[in-house]
Formats: structure tokens, sequence, C-alpha cells
């Protein structure tokens, strides 16, 4: 099935719009510089024919290629952060947040939901990169602690796919008490006898590789995402 970012917005196109058309079938590979075709891309799962490095995904192609066809229920996704500090560096957060919101299309830094992988339930969840450099904050916390309660409620296995720069800075001590609201939630799920599998995907920093993404039962890394964990740079 092509993957939903591949799909064209139009079926008929202009002359002039013909060149940008014909350019978006194209990508540069950030690794090693070749252009890629976009349909290639995609039959090797994003990840480069040439060099194999491990191109970023979205948690829709998270949830396409891992979830049974259909069976996807997002929980949780109008849970928006609070600015509990009225924190402000060169801008305020709560004009980081409205901004993020606008760009992505989500209200925080995770996706996360319940589904079927290979007829198996599982909460799923994928954090989202370009919503503050996935930061973790009160909403991706609570929304994993959630996530944790539906699990142990429904028996069901979690899997959290981490792509964080670490904890949000701008909520203080307020997001650093989700590395431990987590660890704790986690520590639920394993004496309920469930299994969590982390998904580290480049990259995973700081916070977040010190606490959730580091606690899995079986621990998964796409290409890159050991290597940038071993050097955190953002908190
Ligand atoms: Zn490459």
């Amino acid at each position: 099935m092509a993957l939903e970012w591949f799909r064209r917005e139009r079926s008929v196109i202009s002359p002039e719009q013909k060149k940008t058309t014909q350019d978006a079938l194209w990508v540069k590979c950030d690794n090693c510089g070749e252009i890629v075709f976009k349909k290639e891309l995609e039959k090797f799962q994003l990840v480069c024919p040439k060099c194999s490095f491990h191109f970023a995904m979205p948690a829709e192609a998270y949830i396409e290629m891992l979830a049974d066809p259909g069976s996807w229920i997002e929980s949780d996704s109008k849970l928006k952060p609070l600015d509990p500090l009225n924190f402000k560096d060169s801008k305020k957060y709560s004009e980081r947040v409205v901004s993020s919101i606008k760009a992505t299309g989500k209200n925080d830094a995770i996706t996360i939901g319940s589904c079927l992988v290979n007829a198996f339930p599982v909460e799923l969840g994928i954090m989202e990169f370009s919503f503050m450099g996935g930061s973790v904050g009160s909403v991706v916390g609570e929304k994993i602690a959630r996530a944790v309660d539906r699990a142990i409620a429904e028996r069901r296995a979690l899997v959290l796919v981490s792509r964080s720069g670490g904890m949000r800075m701008q909520e203080g001590m307020v997001s650093l008490m989700q590395m431990a609201k987590t660890s704790v939630k986690l520590t639920q799920l394993d004496e309920a006898g469930l299994p969590y599998i982390s998904v580290i995907t480049n990259p995973t920093t700081g916070g977040t590789t010190a606490s959730f993404s580091m606690l899995g039962d079986v621990i998964v890394a796409r290409a890159g995402g050991i290597d940038r964990i071993c050097r955190p740079t953002c908190d």
C-alpha cells in the first residue's frame, strides 16, 4: 500500500507545476547525498538503498507499517500542554506550542492509541520529533501513563517508538517529573506481567533515554538510534 505522504495532492498539473512535481519525486539522502527515487525509498521502508541510512518516519507511517488494517484507534489526541511556569526565552512557551500545533497538526509530541499487530492487542505510541524536538512534557508523560493503564486493564502489550531530544525544559520540574512518572507506570506494567517493547529511533537522547526508552523488556533500535543515544546532547 502506498504511504500517505507520497501521494500527490494534485491529479492535474500545469506546465509550470510540472518541474516542481517532478523534483518532488526524488529526495536527497542526508547521509550519502545520493538522489533517491521516492518510490524506491518507499519500497525499502524509508531505508536508503544506496547507504542504508534510515530516513525519519512520521507517526502515520509507523501506524501503517505496524498496525493491522483498520485496527488503529487513537487515544487522548486532544490533550494539550499548559504553561505552568509562564515560561519565556526568546519566545513564549505558549507561542511555541501554538506554532508547533499549527506546523504538525498534533497537540503534543506523541501519538498514542490501540491496535492489533499481527492480531496481537497492543497499545502503540509514536513520538513526534517535529513537535518541539519530541520533547517530553506533562502531556507526553500523561499519555504514556494512560496507555499503561489501558494496557493493564485490557491485557495489551505496550510498544513505544522514541524520537526525542529529551525533557521539555520550558516546563521545568514538571517535565523532569515525567521521567519518574513513566518509570513508575512501566513498573506497574511489569508487575501485571505485560511486555513493553521500546523502539529507539534517531535521535533519542537526554531524559527520554534516561527513562522509558531504556526500560523495555525488549529494546529495538533503528540504525543511528544507538549511536546517538551514546552522545546525549539536550539535557
Ligand atoms: Zn544514503
